[in-house]
């Protein structure tokens, strides 16, 4: 036990127990340092609170207020009153090419470069930690399902040779 009563492996730190581990948490995401945590953490200290109580709303809220589209596998607002993804949604995207894509994050750097006018299949589509990955998490079904409808025309594979 360390000073403040922490453990082992903490004692080190100058700061108290609750801000050290807020600098902790930031340094589990990716590109972040010890010197950017610590930044963060103490501009977390000094902001107004309501910016504060924003920011975690958000995280805690994250995972629930997102929803699988139902056709692509892409997630969406669960309360956007919308049947499908934005994407999905978009009279003007041409629903005859669709882009195979690992997971939402590969289809959203498809989609930064603003080049692809046509839609998408989310083949792991789910937001939590890609374990136990088997057929079904693989969305092939929903994938298969779709080409049934006769509308897509050209697929284009867009993931990693493992997948
Ligand atoms: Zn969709």
């Amino acid at each position: 036990m360390g000073v403040n009563g922490n453990q082992e492996g903490q004692i080190r730190s100058p700061y108290p127990l609750p801000f050290h581990q807020l600098i902790e948490s930031f340094r589990t995401l990716p590109g972040i340092g010890i010197k950017t945590a610590t930044k963060l953490a103490f501009h977390l200290l000094k902001a107004p609170g309501e910016e504060v109580l924003r920011l975690s709303r958000l995280l805690s809220d994250l995972r629930e207020s997102l929803v699988l589209c139902p056709q692509c596998q892409n997630m969406m607002d669960r309360d956007s009153g919308r049947e499908s993804c934005a994407i999905c949604s978009d009279p003007l995207r041409d629903p005859s090419t669709v882009v195979v894509v690992e997971d939402v994050q590969t289809l959203y750097a498809i989609e930064r470069t603003g080049e692809f006018r046509g839609k998408y299949h989310v083949l792991l589509g789910r937001l939590s930690p890609l374990e136990g990955i088997g057929p079904d998490a693989l969305r092939i079904r929903e994938l298969l399902e779709r080409t049934k409808t006769g509308e897509i025309h050209e697929m284009i594979l867009a993931t990693s040779p493992t997948v």
